[in-house]
């Protein structure tokens, strides 16, 4: 049974979803980061960012004193025999990944440490950090004449933002990589009511837990690349990407899940950890092609999305094709239920749109500011509406960009009183020409069979 509190160091949706469901199976926690204002705001109870669930369980929580916020990690280090980091590891401009942050919390552990500690990695890292963690700790303790033992775990986080509490407490595995057979126990014992559960466990060493993360992100995110190649081949042969999908799902071994064609994948785990596991391979000698491929894949379907929009709409020059336009944009967000906007199309698409000279109205329930702080270059040509139909009003087309439940039942026949144009682009096959065109609104959506 590991002694005293467990500290997680890093309140982003990772740490923060991790302290308060661990609060939640009966650990004392310590949640710790240098923001101060979220700190306090936490301490109140108050959540940074949207996530289904996470509120009620904060604070529920707070009120039996299973976790609190500091910005003190000396004392949290001190007080705790487990300390989680999870820290962001944003990309550099080479698209390896940034651990200074991980390394940084590394160096507090070693120099405030005072007996063993299991020194958990959480955050996405590159193949090899644990050691490095492990170098870095051993170098602080060295300056101290201290020789404190501890043990380094990599434990990868695969939780989905918009069902991260969920994910967290109902996981399809969760990954253990250490050596050490104490850290394994404390481990356990931190998860236990997952244990109980028969959640599957995959106990491994440092190196294996941190590839699975990068190779599970790489294989997601090539099969929505694969999806979204196969949507453009539909196009054009008159076949449908949605009916095709659901057939390939059916087979046990290819699944349905995150094989639907869309604008292309977002969101601040798939583009950064398929660009980190290619240069971290190319480093190791490895050509990582099949990757490569699906980021490029992926890259273009966001420029195809603009195009098809742009085509479908414009006249005239390149470069005022859209002049004189409005369009309407439902959603902003990379996916529903999340107010994260880290590479979503929409800052592809609407940047695309806005260049041609079309005018944006838009809305979504959760990212308006978030996406407002991201296009701010653009803050002149976007109005922010107050719901989808505001959107709708006068504009030359309709794009649905992210499929928020709200999104799923519109109102077509109020649509095509207040727009302009009937157009319909439904960027994520949530309707199809058959329920939309009969009601004299024109219909495009993905990969969608032109003849039916
Ligand atoms: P985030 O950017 O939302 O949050 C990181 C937090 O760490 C911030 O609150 C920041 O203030 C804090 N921080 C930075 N340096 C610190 C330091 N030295 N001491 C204390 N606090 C510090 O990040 P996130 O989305 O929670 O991701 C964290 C890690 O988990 C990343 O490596 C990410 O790749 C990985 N991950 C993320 C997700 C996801 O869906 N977001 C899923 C799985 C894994």
């Amino acid at each position: 049974m590991y002694k005293n509190k467990i500290s997680i160091v890093g309140t982003g949706y990772v740490g923060l979803v991790s302290g308060v469901c661990l609060a939640d199976f009966g650990n004392s926690i310590i949640n710790v980061d240098i923001d101060e204002e979220k700190v306090a705001k936490l301490n109140q109870g108050e959540v940074p960012i949207y996530e289904q669930g996470l509120k009620e369980l904060l604070e529920r929580n707070l009120k039996d004193e299973r976790i609190s916020f500091t910005t003190d990690s000396q004392e949290a280090m001190e007080e705790s025999e487990v300390i989680f980091i999870a820290v962001g590891t944003p990309p550099n401009d080479d698209g390896t990944a940034d651990i200074s942050s991980v390394l940084k919390v590394a160096r507090q552990v070693g120099k405030y440490m005072d007996g063993y500690r299991v020194v958990v990695n959480k955050s996405t890292v590159p193949i090899g950090t644990g050691r490095k963690v492990a170098e870095v700790i051993e170098e602080e303790l060295e300056k101290r004449g201290e020789n404190y033992n501890f043990d380094v775990v990599s434990n990868p986080e695969f939780l989905r933002e918009g069902r991260a509490v969920n994910d967290f407490t109902d996981p399809d595995r969760v990954v253990i990589g250490t050596e050490s057979e104490e850290a394994q126990e404390i481990m356990t014992e931190i998860y236990r009511p997952l244990f109980l559960d028969d959640v599957p466990f995959v106990f491994t060493n440092l190196e294996t837990a941190e590839t699975i993360k990068y190779a599970s992100n790489a294989f997601l995110a090539s099969k929505i690349s694969f999806i979204n190649e196969m949507s453009r081949l539909c196009e054009q042969v008159n076949a449908d990407v949605n009916e095709v999908a659901q057939a390939m799902g059916l087979d046990s071994r290819i699944s349905h899940r995150f094989l639907r064609a869309g604008p292309g994948y977002g969101g601040s785990c798939f583009p950064k950890d398929t660009r980190a596991i290619v240069s971290m391979a190319e480093e190791a000698g490895i050509d990582l092609e099949l990757i490569k491929t699906g980021i490029q894949v992926n890259r273009e379907q966001k420029e195809y999305m603009a195009d098809k929009i742009i085509n479908e709409l414009g006249s005239g020059e390149e470069g005022s094709q859209l002049a004189g336009m409005t369009i309407g944009v439902l959603g902003l967000s990379f996916k529903p239920e999340t107010d994260d906007m880290r590479e979503s199309p929409a800052l592809t698409i609407l940047p695309r749109l806005i260049k041609e000279g079309a005018a944006i109205q838009a809305f979504d329930p959760e990212a308006m500011k978030n996406a407002a702080e991201c296009l701010d270059e653009y803050e002149r040509d976007i109005v922010y509406c107050a719901n989808e139909y505001d959107v709708m009003k006068n504009v030359d087309a309709v794009v649905l960009l992210t499929e928020w439940n709200q999104f799923r039942r519109l109102d077509f026949e109020r649509l095509k009183r207040v727009v302009n144009q009937p157009v319909f682009f439904d960027l994520r096959n949530v309707y199809n020409e058959k329920e939309v065109a009969p009601r004299g609104i024109r219909y495009i959506g993905v990969g969608r069979a032109a003849r039916p």
